[in-house]
């Protein structure tokens, strides 16, 4: 018997209003509803956080949450595997571009004429 039910929408902005890629294909995702019925006694329950507010739910507790599937290749993410994937993502982009600036900088000083001054001087 269900005692009680937690729900966690997560980030509503994160989740809803920003477009997200399959972190495995990039392919395009969507939220798809899980449903889990863990008890607070089972060994999985170390996984879960029942506490709703001030109070602790116990027994059969019903969680619902909201995952990322991706539409090609049918893998699904959680909230914070995402935010793990976009973060990683990002840095690896800032750091693509960085070596590239540090190239084309080192290209343009390998480039550069060379400038030769003569001076004459006229007695
Ligand atoms: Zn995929």
């Amino acid at each position: 018997m269900v005692k009680g039910v937690k729900k966690d929408y997560g980030d509503f902005v994160y989740m809803r209003m920003k477009k997200h890629e399959c972190p495995d294909c990039q392919g395009p995702t969507f939220l798809r509803k899980v449903k889990r019925r863990i008890n607070s006694k089972s060994k999985s329950a170390k996984n879960y956080d029942f506490r709703v507010g001030d109070t602790t739910l116990s027994g059969s507790v019903k969680f619902i949450w909201y995952e990322f599937k991706c539409k090609n290749c049918g893998n699904q993410y959680t909230e914070a595997q995402m935010k793990q994937y976009e973060a990683d993502k990002k840095a690896a982009e800032k750091a693509a571009k960085k070596a590239q600036k540090k190239a084309e900088k080192a290209e343009k000083r390998a480039n550069r004429p060379e400038v030769n001054i003569n001076i004459t001087i006229n007695k």
